[in-house]
């Protein structure tokens, strides 16, 4: 047993904790939870526990169903919301076939191979999310309107805000998680909030993503409300993204840093945006992975939905923030697409690699687009070589499928099994008659 296993073990003792919860989470994002006696845990690290992969969405066909899980000792936590003594604890397991192999329908392990290409190059990722959310009403009802808990707007100060305890709340539980918070606000819409992680490698803010949204669902369920990831829920608001920042590191360097250039932004960092720019397209089924995620990146609300990259320009899909000189060497580029209802590990992975592909294929970047690119004609957006993001899950789909980058990064079965998921739940959704279209043709002619 190594030194973290050997901790684990006591801190359990320590702190009385009766039950370890084995967290991870299936191709769609959803977190999977396993509780397991203290007893089990030494066997659980040498051997992993077994479990009957046939039933996780896009994990194995039932002939292989056999899949076990192998905690993570780094990730261990203890729950803040189980209570105190007796307590319970988490940790993330790496998810492997009987014969100790890596499972490739593992999103972690995808992420965690996309990572390794790199650091092969001499990089490390860092990723830093602003996750959006809204906070509802308990008591929604299908085919009901949602109702959000308040009617403030961006970064309003609502006194006695139910947002504002709400925050507070959320933020400390994170914190005492190990989870670090830059900063939080009311967002746009009604009820919606955001908050903001700290910086941190890929593999452990993508747990960290995990991590989030579980204890906003809890706290919000303390705080007698309800908190949803969705990316669109109202037609006339804007939606929940969850911008991220993306940087390379060799060594202590950071590798999108020049002095001098333009936005402080070296070779390396104009390379990777290309990547973003040129792959953008076929990689949006996974960063915006539902039939609503489309709402979302066609409603406006400051929501990406072209192909451009930008300094200052909110509807760029990648923008170079303004660069802080008392913050040193944190030139990075901030991807506006993804949304916050993504599966984190495959969103990252497939950044990492569209970005990558630039830098090892030399990408030209395109000059910058000055111009709020929604108030140009098409016209003008073909003249400037503007091409938009896929309109659509089924024309997101389309394109993927093509698409050797995303192939290679998903690995045959979980690039498999996603497109066959997202096809069937487009087909569902095109088969529904909706209120809309009631509306609009029962009675017309
Ligand atoms: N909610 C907006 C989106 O969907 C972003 C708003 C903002 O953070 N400026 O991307
Ligand atoms: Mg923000
Ligand atoms: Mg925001
Ligand atoms: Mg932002």
């Amino acid at each position: 047993m190594d030194r973290q296993q050997e901790f684990v073990l006591r801190t359990i003792e320590e702190r009385d904790i009766r039950f370890v919860r084995l967290w991870f989470t299936d191709v769609l994002g959803t977190l999977k939870s396993v509780a397991i006696a203290p007893a089990e845990l030494e066997g659980a690290f040498a051997e992993g526990i077994g479990f009957d992969g046939s039933v996780i969405e896009g994990f194995a066909r039932v002939y292989e169903a056999d899949m076990l899980a192998k905690p993570d000792p780094s990730t261990f936590q203890v729950l803040p919301w189980r209570g105190e003594s007796p307590g319970t604890a988490r940790m993330f397991c790496d998810l492997t076939l009987p014969d100790g192999t890596p499972s490739m329908a593992d999103p972690r392990h995808v992420l965690q191979r996309a990572l390794t290409k790199a650091s092969d190059q001499g990089f490390t990722f860092y990723t830093h999310p602003e996750i959006e959310f809204f906070l509802l009403k308990q008591g929604w009802e299908p085919g009901r309107r949602p109702e959000p808990i308040d009617q403030s707007g961006y970064f309003d100060h609502v006194a006695h805000g139910n947002s504002h305890d709400f925050r507070r709340a959320a933020i400390s539980m994170l914190e005492t998680m190990g989870i670090s918070v830059e900063f939080s606000h009311h967002e746009g819409a009604p009820g919606q909030n955001e908050i903001d992680l700290r910086y941190a490698d890929a593999l452990s803010t993508a747990d960290n993503i995990m991590t989030f949204r579980a204890v906003i669902k809890e706290v919000a369920l303390e705080q007698g409300i309800v908190a949803s990831f969705m990316p669109k829920p109202f037609a006339e608001h804007p939606g929940s993204g969850m911008h991220t920042h993306l940087s390379l590191f060799e060594g202590d360097t950071n590798a999108f840093h020049e002095p001098g250039a333009p936005y402080q932004l070296s070779r390396t960092g104009r390379q990777f945006i290309a990547g973003l720019l040129r792959h953008g397209a076929e990689i949006t089924a996974v960063t915006n992975q539902w039939v609503n995620s489309y709402k979302r990146l066609w409603g406006g609300g400051e929501a990406p939905a072209h192909l451009t990259w930008g300094h200052n320009n909110r509807s760029a899909l990648v923008r170079v923030p303004m660069y802080k000189p008392s913050k040193g060497n944190s030139t990075r580029v901030e991807v506006r697409s993804i949304d916050s209802a993504c599966n984190p590990y495959l969103a990252f992975a497939v950044l990492l690699s569209a970005g990558l592909k630039g830098i090892e294929e030399g990408y030209e970047l395109p000059p910058e687009t000055e111009d709020d690119v929604w108030s140009l004609t098409d016209a003008e957006r073909r003249a400037m070589g503007i091409k938009p993001l896929p309109a659509s899950l089924s024309d997101a789909i389309t394109v993927m499928e093509g698409s050797e980058l995303v192939a290679e990064t998903l690995g045959e079965h979980t690039f498999e099994f996603f497109l066959r998921n997202k096809r069937a739940e487009w087909n569902d959704y095109r088969n529904q008659v909706s209120a809309f279209e009631l509306d609009r043709y029962l009675l017309r002619l």
